[in-house]
């Protein structure tokens, strides 16, 4: 097993520059979360509702993604399907080509993330440019996102003045967040004018309806599209519900479990291209259908991506979003990334405190932590974990399950521990880095209560 998550943690917590930036929005968005939850009677109803919804699409998703195909072809959507990442940017390049597209302007898209497209077609020497703002921002920065809502969350206002500065010749020290805005705005306008191309992610498919619907703050993803002649959706086959009445449900918990907010500003549905133009749809599996044939993991599907999950974690709020390593960061990454790829990622499950604030806040009641807790059972079991980390656990099961050994175990424990204070920090544990360990008591509880109660017996 690699720990690739810890060292990049280790790096971003003592060389980035605003490590507290990243850890102050998340809480910031986790507290609004919990404001908008209180306030609606029925959120813990909708979150079940929410739940099940999934639970049945994701049960039988070979009949909704035929149904939905039907419905799509027949409103004069261009249907196509990718098996892999490869096959989605290949296929978005072939429509680009053909029709003569010389850049495209893109929405936020995490499946986007996930196949490289902006890499893709840059290397076939196409322009792409980012929209939504955090993801401008990230771009300009040449950085990945480091959060699935708010991509540019670790980065802070001085940060963003100075890249501006030196990307688009904004004014230095100009801190005013309006007129970052404003001059990221201005600098887009024109791209949006002149694009014969818009690409977006999907939110959310409607199976009875062949409808594509796209939730932003922006409205980037709409005017590309309904500006662009051509329109391209790249959308994760996982993303279906049943039917139109189900996305009431998802809207309603989307915002409010991402940023606190009863509903995102733009809740826009594509069901057919404008006349005289292009709409294609692709549906991309890239490693999702051997997914949901793990029982252990498929449940992490059923992700509206959210991101509330990130806000509340507290190894995601200290460590950044870059230092797991794959498109989708925080307690849902560290799920899906092993299942795609294994051997690359087979140390993120133990990114995590366990403590299952993830799952208490997940909107599609995803058991998120003990998912986690699953495939580091799958990990051991696969031999991946060194005996650093073995072997203390096979000598603490052993004395666990002997009461005799607890005992003596613990009283050698507290001796040593006063003896030798420092015996616990850096060098032989890592976990107790950064961490003061509490004075050790002179008796076990156990000793205590004996006590206590022999002397309450006595009186
Ligand atoms: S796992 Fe749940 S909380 Fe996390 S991003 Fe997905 S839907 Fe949101």
């Amino acid at each position: 097993m690699r720990t690739k998550h810890a060292q990049a943690a280790d790096h971003f917590i003592h060389e980035s520059p605003s490590p507290k930036a990243q850890h102050n929005a998340a809480i910031h968005l986790r507290r609004k979360r919990d404001v908008a939850a209180n306030e609606l009677q029925e959120f813990e109803e909708l979150r079940t509702r929410a739940s099940e919804i999934k639970k049945h699409t994701l049960t039988h998703l070979d009949q909704y993604l035929e149904e939905f195909e039907k419905n799509a072809l027949a409103n004069g959507v261009q249907v196509h399907w990718a098996v892999d990442g490869n096959e989605m940017n290949a296929r978005v390049y072939e429509i680009l080509k053909k029709n003569e597209v010389p850049y495209i302007v893109k929405s936020k898209s995490m499946l986007t993330e996930e196949c490289g497209l902006n890499h893709f077609l840059e290397e076939q020497g196409m322009e792409v440019y980012d929209t939504d703002l955090g993801e401008r921002i990230v771009q300009l920065a040449h950085e990945p996102p480091s959060h699935i809502v708010v991509p540019a969350m670790h980065k802070t206002r001085e940060e963003i003045s100075a890249l501006f500065h030196d990307t688009m010749n904004t004014e230095a020290g100009n801190l005013d967040a309006k007129y970052l805005t404003l001059s990221a705005r201005k600098d887009l306008r024109q791209r949006f004018m002149n694009a014969k191309a818009a690409v977006t992610g999907v939110n959310f498919g409607v199976a009875e309806t062949g409808t594509v619907t796209i939730c932003t703050n922006e409205g980037n993803a709409d005017l590309g599209v309904n500006k662009a002649p051509v329109q391209i959706h790249c959308m994760g086959i996982e993303k279906l519900i049943p039917r139109q009445e189900d996305l009431g449900v998802f809207i309603r918990l989307l915002a409010r479990s991402a940023t606190g907010q009863r509903i995102t500003t733009y809740t826009s549905h594509y069901q057919k291209p404008r006349a005289g133009s292009e709409m294609h749809l692709i549906l991309v599996d890239n490693g999702r259908s051997h997914h949901l044939g793990m029982e252990d993991f498929w449940e992490a599907l059923k992700c509206i991506r959210c991101g509330a999950c990130m806000n509340t974690c507290p190894v995601y709020r200290s460590g950044g979003g870059h230092s797991y390593g794959y498109a989708v960061p925080g307690p849902i990454g560290s799920i899906i990334a092993p299942a795609r790829n294994f051997e690359e990622y087979d140390d993120l499950p133990f990114a995590s405190s366990l403590c299952g604030s993830c799952s208490a806040v997940c909107p599609v009641k995803i058991d998120i932590h003990g998912q986690l807790l699953k495939w580091r059972e799958v990990i051991v079991e696969e031999g991946e974990v060194d005996t650093k980390k073995s072997l203390p656990m096979k000598v603490g099961s052993w004395i666990l399950s002997r009461p005799s050994w607890y005992r003596r175990a613990g009283k050698w424990a507290r001796k040593l521990l006063s003896w030798f204070p420092g015996i616990a920090r850096k060098t032989v544990n890592d976990w107790t880095k950064g961490r003061e360990l509490p004075e050790p008591p002179n008796e076990s509880f156990r000793e205590w209560y004996l006590k206590t109660r022999k002397n309450e017996e006595n009186e």
